[in-house]
């Protein structure tokens, strides 16, 4: 269900086959974020990588990578006017993330979970791996599996939230986008004993209500800047493409862990090796943003 829904609200670009765009872009003047600072972790190692602030948001944004052929023409230009606006978008927000700083780490980003079967065995491949991942659970799913979301946060990984049902955001009211952003935050603080401080709007459908909303409660919206695009075709090799042959520094990479995603198992073995042969460090949202991830 869900998927069908995204395939109609947004999907690539015939745009970007076409490349009209450079590989990253640049934000010239970026939004001033007047003396706003991140504290570094308590008992954080000293590292010249670690970003004590955001202020490097302004000055590296990257593109949105990520094409699929077996996507409608109409759902490839729906899916760029998303990605043009949202880049925008970020540049007025400054706790709305596309990417992270221009480090050579990628962060791994798993969607729509927990399930009874595919969740699991993703943690199974990021352990044995030693990598980190981060999962931004659906809360009404996480009330199906707790044991599940406790898994992922006792072996390490970020539980993030994807709000409770799954709905657009950025067509709700004030209350409901609250109620949305609460209720995930509670499920999952019964779960793991804490409270999300990272969300991902479903579909990445934000504006600025929702923005403000989160941000009242406490969040940051992390979203992405390459989409494996696994949720709109069963091809193992194409969701490896997308990740291999479009990564730079600070990409956050957009797959998803619910029941129908054995093909984002399948393939992540070889994506792991892969970006590691490149150099790249696959670290967690905390590690690349600097910012806690939970209240
Ligand atoms: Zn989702």
């Amino acid at each position: 269900m869900v998927r069908k829904i995204v395939l109609f609200v947004f999907v690539c670009s015939v745009c970007m086959l076409s490349s009209c765009v450079s590989k990253e872009t640049k934000v010239a003047g970026g939004v001033p974020y007047g003396d706003h600072k991140i504290e570094p972790k308590e008992n954080s190692i000293p590292d010249a990588r670690f970003p004590a602030d955001t202020t490097w948001k302004s000055e590296y944004l990257l593109e949105i990578k990520g094409e699929s052929p077996f996507l409608a023409k109409e759902s490839v230009i729906s899916m760029q006017k998303w990605r043009d606006e949202i880049i925008e978008f970020s540049k007025t927000q400054e706790k709305v993330f596309i990417n992270g700083p221009n480090n050579k780490q990628v962060a791994l980003t798993f969607d729509d979970g927990p399930d009874s079967t595919v969740t699991s065995a993703v943690i199974g491949v990021l352990d044995q791996y030693g990598v980190k991942g981060n999962f931004f659970f659906v809360g009404s799913e996480a009330e199906k599996h707790p044991e599940v979301v406790k898994e992922a946060y006792e072996k390490g990984h970020l539980v993030l939230s994807h709000s409770y049902h799954h709905v657009q955001l950025d067509k709700l009211g004030e209350t409901e986008i609250q109620n949305e952003i609460e209720q995930a935050g509670d499920v999952l603080e019964s779960i793991i004993g804490k409270k999300p401080a990272f969300l991902r709007t479903p579909y990445g459908s934000t504006n600025e209500l929702v923005a403000d909303v989160a941000k009242e409660k406490k969040y940051s919206i992390i979203l992405w800047s390459i989409d494996s695009l696994d949720w709109a075709q069963k091809s193992p090799d194409v969701i490896y493409s997308n990740v291999i042959s479009n990564i730079r520094n600070g990409d956050i990479i957009l797959m998803h862990t619910d029941s129908d995603e054995y093909d984002t198992y399948e393939i992540l073995p070889r994506v792991i090796e892969e970006l590691k042969k490149k150099g790249f460090e696959i670290v967690d949202l905390e590690t690349m943003l600097g910012i806690s991830p939970n209240q």
